[in-house]
């Protein structure tokens, strides 16, 4: 069951549904502590992962399914020849066609790599992504009902960005609205604490900040890319190396939020993405 917590300023605090209690490790916002091996091949960085038993998941990005780039395909060999990754999730927007498109690649071909069934899911408070979904999650809910549906199919709810709140235009789509201080209020497993897009260092800091203050909640990064060179930019490592792994990181808050810095190329290949989208249609989508 779900019930309201308090602590003992009486401030509303997190319900995610394993909440740790104080004192309990949280994880960390490791900003620059983390160096992927750079001229390294996927598969030695993942050999290395695992003698040292701990796994790297980049957990939200998006496909041409949505307002992404690359196809499925695209980003798959992306992920596995350039990303050193050992789990991700596609969260497209309020669709699951692109990531079972990839479990079916990934049956026919031999790739090394785990996809969970994710979804970016407009809910009418604002963004908030599902993961390990067995089906689709309808959009126009409140957040709190779109946890609970979340739940109800043995998923894992988590807030991306929920400090950024951008602009919302008459007629277009919820452009990367955050839930902001209702994350407090939410039965959420996880929050986005780095967010890996371009230029969102103060929306980052806010999330960090209110999550160590407020909610506790067991943290992730993710690059939130709608590029391929995006992808991998913010990580959640976690001990293991699977899919099911990364879920019991995710219930026992024993995950860790990474960043690497975007080169100069890729920063360019990504405002060039960002102002041909904005011109298609009127802003892009978190
Ligand atoms: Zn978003
Ligand atoms: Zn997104």
């Amino acid at each position: 069951m779900i019930t309201l917590a308090s602590n003992q300023r009486g401030e509303v605090a997190c319900v995610g549904r394993e909440r740790r209690q104080e004192g309990q490790p949280m994880g960390a916002e490791l900003e620059h502590g983390a160096v992927v091996q750079s001229g390294r091949s996927h598969a030695q960085g993942q050999a290395d992962r695992r003698r040292r038993g701990r796994g790297r998941a980049d957990l939200h990005m998006h496909t041409t399914h949505s307002d992404g780039q690359p196809t499925v395909r695209q980003l798959l060999e992306y992920v596995v020849t350039r990303a050193s990754l050992d789990v991700i999730a596609i969260t497209d927007h309020d669709t699951i066609a692109g990531t079972l498109e990839a479990q079916t690649l990934l049956s026919r071909l031999s790739y090394d790599l785990e996809v969970i069934v994710g979804e970016e899911v407009s809910t009418r408070d604002g963004h908030l992504v599902g993961l390990f979904l067995k089906e689709r999650v309808s959009p126009g809910m409140s957040a709190a009902e779109t946890v609970s549906a979340i739940h109800a199919q043995g998923g894992l709810a988590f807030a991306p960005h929920p400090f950024l709140r951008a602009r919302q235009r008459p007629g277009k789509p919820i452009t990367m609205v955050g839930l902001g201080t209702l994350v407090a209020g939410l039965a959420l497993d996880a929050v986005e604490t780095i967010n890996a897009t371009p230029f969102l260092d103060g929306a980052n800091r806010r999330a960090q900040q209110f999550n160590a203050e407020a909610c506790r909640l067991p943290v992730l990064a993710t690059s939130d890319g709608h590029i391929p060179a995006a992808v991998g930019k913010g990580f959640t490592t976690f001990p293991g190396v699977t899919a099911e792994d990364l879920f019991a990181a995710i219930k026992s808050g024993a995950t860790a939020a990474h960043r690497q810095s975007y080169r100069r190329g890729e920063l360019l290949a990504y405002l060039r993405f960002s102002r041909s989208f904005s011109s298609q249609v009127g802003g892009r989508e978190g």
